[in-house]
């Protein structure tokens, strides 16, 4: 298969782990054989140094051409007080948005050498495996009328929740795909009994179902899946929500697997004409100024980026396999970095990137 992915290793423990990312990705290529083209470009505070924008006209067309975009992380202290459009940050929120992906995919996985570090009791965290799909583009972060007006005690701050058939449809259809290639099991989060928008939701999200058969789908209302995310959270196999709640979900189904390091992410669009899903991973960590260069930051979260890559954008299962059964073997011999507390001397993020690497 031809991979074409852009690289965009960003500020700070951005490059350091991108460069482990793109290591495994080198070997999985290698090994099974696929035609790797792999090109780099700028965003963030390294684009701002050197062309004055967070995102260059070049950046855009890349990641336009290219079939699927790692990302390391965006941010560096120098450009807190500046201007929005002098920050790294917008350059990644205008990389989504020239991207138009829709979707935001969390896994969220538990592995054994970890249980101890989540602050759940290891029977409830062990075996945990699902997936939160958050709509990205829609909801009460976007909809409009919104703003503050008035004045004294008449002051009004107003947001709007609003979605659109074609948003619900294209988010369901991606969730019950992925469903259907994991256990079958969809569970959509909502808060029907309140909200109109989630009224429209449950409604459409019914309809999709019908064309996927095998996929068993449940309903809950967003206060319980709160709940049951902490209480019974292997009930989950994939979860569809809309952009709001799947905010705040996602964080909370994050601490379930131990360290921010860990944490992958996917930003999902429209389908490519090479057949590829048009995709931005990213580990969902920032770029860590206070151990940045130090060699120490754990590259777990982009090489399960480039693990999901492989899955979501090309269809490889049996590779993202291989390099998460990679990654469990390295944590399993606890040759981890600091962030995870292991017993003897931390490994640096060059040797925990090689290490995986070596079990592929
Ligand atoms: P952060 O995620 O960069 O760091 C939070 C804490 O977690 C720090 O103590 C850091 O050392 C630790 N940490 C993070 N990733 C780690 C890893 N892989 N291995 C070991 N330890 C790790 O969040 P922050 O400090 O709030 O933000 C720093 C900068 O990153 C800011 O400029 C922020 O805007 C930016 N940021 C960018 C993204 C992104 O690019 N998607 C996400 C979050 C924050």
């Amino acid at each position: 298969m031809n991979l074409n992915v852009l690289v965009l290793p960003g500020d700070g423990i951005g490059t350091e782990v991108t460069r482990e990312a793109v290591r495994v990705l080198r070997v999985v290529a290698e090994k099974w054989r696929h035609q790797l083209t792999i090109r780099e470009g700028l965003l963030g505070g390294v684009a701002i140094h050197k062309t004055g924008v967070p995102l260059p006209a070049d950046t855009e067309k890349l990641s336009a051409e290219a079939d699927a975009v790692l990302m390391g992380a965006v941010g560096l202290p120098e450009f807190d007080d500046a201007p929005t459009d002098k920050r790294p940050e917008t350059g990644l929120l205008g990389l989504r948005k020239a991207m138009a992906v829709f979707a935001n995919l969390r896994p969220v996985r538990s592995y054994k050498a970890l249980l101890n570090s989540s602050p759940l009791k290891n029977e409830l965290v062990d075996g945990v495996d699902m997936i939160i799909v958050r709509e990205l583009t829609g909801g009460l972060y976007y909809g409009t009328p919104r703003g503050i007006s008035g004045e004294g005690m008449d002051e009004r701050g107003v947001n709007t929740m609003a979605y659109t058939r074609r948003e619900i449809d294209r988010v369901a259809r991606m969730a019950f795909e992925l469903a259907r290639k994991r256990r079958k099991k969809l569970t959509s989060v909502d808060k029907s009994n309140v909200l109109d928008t989630s009224q429209l939701w449950r409604r459409v999200v019914v309809e999709v179902a019908k064309d996927f058969p095998g996929v068993a789908l449940d309903h809950l209302l967003v206060d319980n899946c709160a709940m049951q995310l902490v209480l019974n959270p292997k009930r989950f196999d994939v979860v569809l929500t809309e952009n709001m709640f799947g905010d705040i979900l996602s964080d909370e189904g994050a601490v379930l697997a131990g360290s921010i390091g860990m944490l992958p992410s996917a930003s999902i669009g429209a389908k490519k004409p090479s057949g590829a899903w048009t995709g931005l991973y990213e580990p969902v960590h920032g770029s860590a100024p206070d151990i940045a260069g130090q060699n120490k930051a754990n590259p777990f979260g982009a090489i399960g980026s480039v693990a999901a890559m492989l899955e979501y954008s090309f269809g490889l299962t049996e590779e993202a396999a291989a390099v998460n059964r990679a990654m469990e073997q390295v944590l399993n011999c606890g040759k981890v970095t600091a962030d995870l507390r292991p017993t003897g001397t931390p490994a640096t993020t060059e040797e925990t990137g090689e290490a995986v690497c070596q079990a592929i």
